[in-house]
């Protein structure tokens, strides 16, 4: 087998290690993959940086690299069926689900193509009042990048830093998760087949301690973009201090969805179900909290749960599942784990808080999606990120109870406010200490805007133009034109 991809030559591990891919929705192994060690990681380093230093890549004119990033756009799309069902194999998720990963990541692609083109900063000249000095600020590629993501959109993750690091001219080295290693496997080959050179993209797949630490920790890596749990994201970080690197954090959220009186109430409701079961949650922007105007709470949450309790469940290809399963056992049971600790702080169970007992899902791990009712800020389960079909139910009076309520956290990634007050949206938005804010609507993002947190969901941003500059170094240039000595030493002065 030869799925690590380094220096421009696919191979195996150097241990010969290998891994079973498993579909979380039956069990049934998709692939075995080669698992990279520390020793590959370092290998795959060593060529990123050999390729950054000496390679052509860094000095290709950005439009030239626009165009390769285009190509790469055109080949998903060739390739959607093919790319999609990996990723539905490996995560679980609904193939149509997949495919809609598919386009994004392909629009992805297409936006940071474009801006090599027009829309980046080039840089700048400044006036320094010298007729004889020519000062300039350019952006540079910063250098060799680590880039690690996690399970849930796998692919998508992965675009969100491949396409601006690449649009910068950088190399790097990419450790996708573990357990879902299909689809960065694809894009390696569509980055080869669009004419990427040998050495600029290098791919290593393993368990994070292994084939991801060496990322964090080696100096010849210039930048590590981390997306996924915040206790991981913490050890990233103080990895990446023993050599200064620059550190890009995407570290998830507990997402407050704020409904008040006056909200359209069918809309509010479709929402709050969407807002936090997509994907079973497994979303890092999922609005698992539900912040709630006390006046409509009841009647609200009766329909809610009974929604709720409707959804089914099924695999990647059955056409009638609404959502499909947790990545994993040890997963599943810490969503259990979460369950019962906030039942444990008083909370209310009121659909949910178990395994579906429907036979044809008992090779998955599956979860029923999940209401907690008369929740309270201070909870385990309001607190932390658990990242499943669990939702929580607070209530506020006014509209700063749902201010402080909704902030009440120590993640920011995002958060959504339904009001028919148009000036309230705009005041609540304002408040929120959050990335992203959507008024009447949750989850859509685009790739011209940037998306990241405030506060422990993360550092940097990914998308828009600042997700380019995450990329880049800026530097000022200074030339004298006419110099002359200054006599600032040896009496002349
Ligand atoms: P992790 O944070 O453990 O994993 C994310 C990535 O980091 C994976 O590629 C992982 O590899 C890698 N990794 C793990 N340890 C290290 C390390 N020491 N150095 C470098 N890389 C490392 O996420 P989990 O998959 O364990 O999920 C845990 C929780 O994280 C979830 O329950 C959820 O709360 C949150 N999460 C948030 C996401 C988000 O989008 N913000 C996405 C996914 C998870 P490996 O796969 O081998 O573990």
């Amino acid at each position: 087998m030869a799925d690590l991809l380094i220096g421009g030559q696919w191979m195996g591990a150097q241990s010969g290690a290998t891994r079973p891919i498993r579909c979380p929705a039956d069990g049934r192994l998709v692939a075995t993959v080669d698992e990279a060690g520390r020793t590959d990681a370092e290998a795959a380093i060593h060529a990123a940086r050999a390729t950054f230093d000496n390679g052509a890549w860094p000095q290709t004119p950005a439009p030239e690299r626009g165009a390769v990033l285009w190509r790469v756009a055109d080949l998903l799309l060739e390739h959607k069926d093919d790319v999609a069902r990996a990723e539905s194999l490996d995560t679980g998720k609904r193939l149509v689900e997949s495919e809609y990963d598919v386009d994004d990541v392909a629009a992805v692609f297409r936006h940071y193509a474009g801006l090599t083109v027009s829309g980046a900063d080039a840089g700048r000249v400044i006036d320094t009042g010298q007729p004889d000095v020519v000062s300039r600020v350019v952006r540079e590629p910063v250098g060799v990048c680590g880039l690690i993501t996690p399970w849930n959109y796998p692919l998508l993750q992965t675009s969100w830093k491949v396409a601006p690091c690449l649009a910068a001219g950088n190399t790097f080295v990419l450790k996708p998760s573990e357990l879902t290693p299909s689809s960065a496997i694809w894009l390696m080959r569509l980055l080869v087949e669009a004419g990427l050179p040998d050495g600029v993209a290098n791919l290593v797949l393993g368990a994070g301690p292994e084939a991801g630490a060496p990322l964090s920790e080696h100096h010849d890596v210039d930048l590590v973009s981390f997306t996924g749990g915040v206790v991981t994201g913490r050890s990233v970080m103080a990895a990446a201090a023993a050599t200064v690197k620059k550190v890009a954090l995407e570290l998830g959220g507990k997402n407050p969805n704020i409904v008040f009186a006056d909200a359209d109430r069918e809309t509010a409701l479709d929402m709050a179900l969407t807002a936090v079961f997509l994907h079973s949650g497994q979303v890092c922007s999922a609005g698992a909290r539900l912040v709630i105007a006390e006046s409509i709470h009841d009647e609200f949450v009766d329909e809610l749960v009974a929604r709720a309790e409707a959804i089914r469940l099924g695999g990647p290809f059955d056409e009638q599942a609404e959502t499909g399963p947790l990545i994993s056992a040890a997963h599943r049971d810490k969503i259990a784990a979460y369950v019962a600790d906030g039942l444990a702080e008083g909370a209310v169970l009121r659909c949910g808080g178990s395994t579906p007992d429907d036979p044809q899902l008992a090779d998955g791990y599956y979860y029923l999606p999940t209401v907690l009712d008369g929740c309270a800020s201070a909870m385990r389960v309001v607190q932390e990120e658990s990242f499943g079909p669990i939702l929580t139910v607070e209530t506020f009076t006014d509209e700063d109870d749902a201010v402080r309520l909704a902030n009440d956290s120590r993640y920011g990634l995002a958060g959504a406010v339904w009001t028919a007050d148009s000036g309230r949206g705009q005041r609540v938005a304002a408040r929120l200490r959050m990335g992203t804010v959507w008024i009447n609507d949750y989850h859509p993002y685009v790739p011209h805007a940037e998306w990241g947190g405030y506060k422990q969901s993360g550092t940097g941003r990914e998308l828009g133009l600042a997700g380019l500059e995450e990329y880049r170094e800026t530097k000022h240039i200074w030339q004298h034109i006419a110099p002359q000595p200054q006599g600032w030493f040896g009496g002349r002065k």
